[in-house]
């Protein structure tokens, strides 16, 4: 039997970049699918079915806790439980301290912290009543271990995943749920190439080859690499893990310096 067969798998942000990824390795390992997002899902959707993929689209915006809730409903209309819920949904910004006006901080305390919120608040009643479930959310590499200029609203609200995770974890235990965090470090999604932009609009090529270079790797992660990771901790086999951060960065986080070494 594969390892996520005929677990009932929802993914946030699943349209594009990583959340496509991790719904596409799930389906690889028999996952029935959803997928949500507010961009559209049907390209999403289609190409998972075309792979043979159990797969359905919700709109839905993770800040808005009254989508969240109404979408959640219609997956239980549906499948009658959630197993694994996937937090993926996030945005980003570059802009220092000075820079960022309140209401691009908002945003991505909006959508990065009050979407995860949101989202395992309207599983959780779903999954308690099971006494099963497996909460994955996407923080990151950044906030929690490493930062570079211009990331501290998007620092802040990946750290205080973290802290959520734990929070939601040590509640959930007696439930047979579990929550973990994947923290990649830089993955070649949108997201990716949208902060290469910001960087540098007239060369984003060479911030994208300026990260791999720093990696030791030497390359990005790709999203189903990610996947993989999700696949893992949103299956029984991960059973006696909860509550942790999981690293997946091809090493970036490793060097030290950038002199030292013989
Ligand atoms: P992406 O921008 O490529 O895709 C994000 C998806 O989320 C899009 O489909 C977008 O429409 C959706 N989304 C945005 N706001 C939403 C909302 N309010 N409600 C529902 N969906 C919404 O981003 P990505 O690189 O695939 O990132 C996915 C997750 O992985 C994010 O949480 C991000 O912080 C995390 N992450 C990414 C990287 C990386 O290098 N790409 C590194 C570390 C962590």
């Amino acid at each position: 039997m594969k390892k996520l067969e005929n677990k009932v798998v929802v993914v946030t942000g699943a349209a594009m970049g990583n959340g496509f990824g991790i719904a596409k390795v799930m389906g690889k390992y028999g996952a029935k699918l959803v997928l949500t997002d507010i961009a559209p899902l049907d390209d999403a959707v289609n190409e998972l079915k075309k792979l043979g993929y159990e797969a359905m689209g919700i709109h839905m915006d993770v800040s808005n806790s009254y989508e969240v809730k109404n979408g959640i409903e219609k997956v239980i209309e549906k499948y009658g439980r959630i197993d694994t819920l996937v937090n993926n949904a996030g945005i980003i910004r570059l802009g220092s301290l000075l820079e960022t006006s309140d209401e691009i901080r908002d945003f991505h305390f909006n959508v990065n912290i009050n979407g995860v919120w949101n989202v395992t608040k309207a599983v959780m009643p779903y999954m308690q009543k099971e006494r099963y479930g497996r909460i994955v959310n996407l923080s990151s590499v950044t906030g929690f271990m490493v930062v570079d200029k211009g990331e501290c609203a998007y620092a802040t609200t990946k750290a205080a995943i973290m802290g959520f995770t734990r929070a939601v974890a040590r509640e959930a235990a007696e439930y047979n749920i579990t929550c973990n965090a994947i923290l990649p470090g830089y993955i070649l999604t949108p997201m990716a190439e949208q902060i290469a932009n910001e960087s540098n609009p007239s060369n984003p090529d060479s911030v994208i080859d300026g990260i791999a270079s720093a990696v030791p790797l030497g390359r990005l992660g790709t999203i189903e690499e990610v996947g993989e990771v999700a696949a893992f901790l949103g299956s029984d086999e991960s059973s006696y893990i909860t509550g942790t951060p999981i690293v997946i960065d091809g090493g970036s986080t490793l060097p030290e310096t950038v002199s030292v070494g013989v």
